[in-house]
């Protein structure tokens, strides 16, 4: 299919998931889920950007995914294009990569989530997990702060989940 994409310098990845943490930061000090991302093109500039808006728009649709993804506006393609994403790609999310064939998902952490970035490496786009320590802390605070809006994020049942109501 599409031709292996040039390979990926860490400190690169590195520089575009600091745009993705600053936007999960921004949901964060705004009461939100603290989840950002960050559409990227192909020659390495910043497409579009955002961060969860569950709370912020009262629209469960808005993940940090979707919503760099609509920043970025119409793409003629996304072949070559990177998502960077704060949290392993919800199966949203995860749909939305593989229908739009963007080639490549790095992800900051899969510690506290881990949605579905394996699924797509066995589609062909090439996955980079950073296991970015910031991002893992960022995440791992707001489960232990706001379970009720956690579990509502990710569709489980806190009791299920073993979780507290
Ligand atoms: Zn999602």
């Amino acid at each position: 299919m599409a031709a292996p994409l040039p390979p990926l310098d860490p400190t690169v990845a590195r520089g575009w998931l600091a745009v993705a943490l600053e936007e999960a930061r921004a949901g964060a000090a705004a009461g939100g889920v603290p989840i950002g991302a960050a559409l990227i093109g192909g020659d390495g500039e910043v497409l579009g950007r955002g961060h969860n808006r569950r709370v912020q728009d009262d629209d469960p649709s808005v993940h940090a995914e979707t919503a760099a993804f609509r920043a970025a506006g119409r793409q003629r393609s996304y072949r070559g294009t990177t998502m960077v994403t704060t949290l392993s790609p919800c199966w949203y999310c995860s749909g939305l990569v593989r229908q739009f064939g963007i080639s490549r998902l790095v992800i900051g952490e899969a510690r506290t989530f881990s949605g579905g970035h394996d699924w797509l490496a066995e589609h062909g786009v090439e996955v980079v997990v950073l296991d970015d320590p910031a991002c893992a802390e960022l995440m791992g605070d707001f489960i232990a702060t706001h379970p009720h809006l956690w579990h509502e994020d990710i569709g489980t049942d806190e009791q299920d989940a073993g979780g507290r109501a």
